[in-house]
């Protein structure tokens, strides 16, 4: 067994987070450094694929959900326009290595993320 990701910390509770969605597969919550006047990640409860890629081969269904999940909060947290990121690899900047949609909404600018 693989060290538990801090999201799946995240998921057990054993760390606190600002939730604001969640069903049998996903859970969403608030970016602890925000990057947007709204910034969500939503992510698998599963810490099963560390990156975008992975789920897209192992598990398309969960991806596809992920995306509704993202429109969804998009829709209720903000005006439904948003900004979906995934960093896959260290050198694209991702640093959580479970996979997770950045869900951005509102005053972005080019370098939001870069
Ligand atoms: P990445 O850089 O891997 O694409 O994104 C990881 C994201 O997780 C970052 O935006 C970072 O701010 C966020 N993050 C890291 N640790 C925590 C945490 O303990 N709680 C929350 N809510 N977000 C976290």
């Amino acid at each position: 067994m693989s060290e538990p990701t801090i999201f799946s910390r995240i998921v057990a509770g054993e760390i606190p987070a600002t939730v604001v969605w969640q069903n049998e597969r996903l859970i969403a919550f608030e970016d602890i450094a925000p990057q947007a006047p709204v910034h969500l990640l939503v992510i698998p409860k599963t810490q099963q694929y560390a990156n975008v890629s992975e789920l897209a081969v192992g598990d398309p269904a969960l991806l596809a959900e992920m995306i509704s999940v993202a429109d969804q909060l998009a829709a209720t947290h903000a005006n439904g326009e948003y900004r979906l990121v995934f960093n896959s690899g260290a050198s694209a900047g991702q640093t959580v290595f479970h996979v997770h949609a950045h869900v951005l909404c509102g005053g972005l600018t080019e370098s939001a993320l870069a």
